[in-house]
């Protein structure tokens, strides 16, 4: 891969205080960069610190350590005037259209409010035209601009949220589990959009998601993320072929296959007990408390972030050969 990168997260962490002795680690030392014009998914199960991770990148929130570099630019140390041209260029999608959009507000002044707040557009016929090529672009028409949220489906009110962070023009867009509150039905329309919008526009996207099938149909890349920490990180496709991590496995297990022929003889993992929580996350490695393979090693070091084969990363000890050749590995041959 020989890509030019958009965006560096550098060992983030973001952490909560809660009171004098609790502290909340929702994002835990991450790191990946992002390519121009690809799709990166992050996914895992709910709770994992993914949407907070793009919260963090985006500078809602404050990082607690780290850097998240975007074009070049430190997000986290830009000064009030850089910031303005940084908003324009990264934007986002919620997950809840309905909650994201104020319900007092037409459509035409849901979508034209970023405009107004960055001077664009100064003369109203072209703000109206501007909105109008936006309606259109994300599969609606100017007939719905002087309508209400309210008025619409789900899946079209996401629609105007789409259109809403495309009115800056923008190169980067996060999309928070921008398909989770919608039907079945819409979700495949959605992921579509997006997808024809990123040709036509030379977008890049982090899609954040709890879905692994929605995030392959999309991404070029996937990390997982488990318990504040990235767990595994590879093209989609390799992903799918060789997942390496015991939870991805466990992930994409639970994942139903259509031909029934190869899913009813698959082999289920089911993972045992709940998400620890992120205020007491177990030592060691995050997921011992729930891997099928965990060692006693598990339990005393953190395993180390490495490229096991070529683009595909992986934090566990069973790729780790010093720590397995004084193991018997015959216990973990199976996930190999
Ligand atoms: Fe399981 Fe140990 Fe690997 Fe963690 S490091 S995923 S507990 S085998």
């Amino acid at each position: 891969m020989n890509q030019q990168v958009l965006l560096e997260v550098k060992h983030l962490k973001k952490y909560f205080q809660l009171g004098k002795q609790e502290t909340l680690k929702a994002v835990d030392d991450v790191s990946f960069q992002i390519f121009k014009g690809e799709t990166f998914g992050i996914v895992g199960e709910s709770g994992c610190g993914k949407s907070t991770a793009g919260r963090t990148i985006i500078g809602l929130y404050d990082r607690t350590e780290g850097e998240v570099i975007f074009d070049g630019k430190n997000v986290h140390t830009l000064k009030e005037k850089e910031k303005y041209a940084f908003y324009r260029q990264m934007q986002m999608i919620f997950q809840d259209p309905y909650a994201s959009l104020n319900p007092r507000s037409t459509v035409m002044e849901i979508i034209s409010e970023p405009m107004e707040v960055h001077g664009l557009y100064r003369k109203k016929q072209e703000k109206v035209q501007r909105v109008y090529e936006l309606l259109e672009d994300v599969g609606l028409n100017r007939d719905h601009a002087n309508r209400y949220p309210h008025e619409f489906s789900g899946g079209q009110r996401q629609r105007i949220g789409i259109a809403r962070a495309l009115a800056l023009d923008p190169k980067f867009i996060i999309a928070d589990e921008p398909i989770s509150a919608l039907d079945v039905s819409v979700q495949a329309q959605v992921v579509n959009l997006l997808k024809r919008l990123q040709k036509e526009k030379g977008l890049t996207f982090l899609f954040i998601a709890h879905d692994l099938s929605m995030v392959k149909q999309i991404s070029d890349r996937i990390g997982v993320m488990y318990l504040g920490n990235l767990v595994e990180l590879t093209t989609s496709s390799q992903l799918y072929k060789r997942p390496l991590h015991p939870y991805t496995q466990a992930l994409l297990s639970a994942n139903p296959i259509p031909d029934p022929d190869v899913e009813d003889s698959r082999e289920r993992i089911i993972l045992k007990g709940e998400l620890p929580s992120p205020i007491n996350p177990p030592s060691g490695c995050v997921f011992r408390t729930r891997c099928p393979h965990a060692m006693e090693v598990c339990g005393q070091k953190k395993p180390i972030w490495q490229e096991e084969d070529a683009h595909h990363f992986v934090a566990c000890h069973l790729y780790n050969k010093e720590i397995m050749a004084g193991k018997d590995y015959s216990q973990t041959a199976a996930s190999k």
